[in-house]
């Protein structure tokens, strides 16, 4: 049995002058991570400030290939009593090429069966208000 997309529409988005930027790439399918341009540690979530160096001064790269950290799977019951319940899984995604930051999004359209950690994931979008939301699948 497949994870389900789950449904965003009344999901407001974390949307701030800090995490603009990572919205303005996901709105062109562009999946970025914020990295310091003095000290160069990569750092989530994103910040106005470099949380080792203090810097404020930021860049904002690809994040890379994904995998899955850790994952949970939530049985949600079906539309109805006879229907089967639906599978929606919340994953922690890692992404190694970017210091090893970590954000939670869902695991989608993957056979649950199929899913364990470290399972490499590539991304696809959901779209949500002005951008899109990043949710991964089964590579
Ligand atoms: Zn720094």
């Amino acid at each position: 049995m497949k994870s389900i997309v789950p449904d965003i529409s009344q999901m407001p988005l974390p949307i701030d002058q800090w995490t603009q930027p990572f919205w303005d790439a996901a709105a062109r399918h562009e999946l970025v991570i914020p990295r310091c341009a003095a000290c160069k540690a990569w750092h989530w979530p994103p910040a106005p400030f470099c949380p080792k160096c203090r810097s404020q001064e930021q860049e904002w790269l690809p994040a890379g290939p994904a995998r899955l950290y850790s994952f949970s799977i939530v049985h949600r019951p079906g539309p109805t009593p006879e229907e089967p319940s639906q599978l929606i899984v919340p994953g922690l995604v890692e992404f190694p090429e970017a210091g090893g930051m970590r954000f939670v999004a869902a695991i989608v359209e993957s056979e649950v069966d199929d899913i364990t950690i470290g399972a490499a994931l590539s991304v696809s979008w959901t779209p949500k208000d002005e951008t899109n939301v990043p949710v991964f699948s089964l590579a």
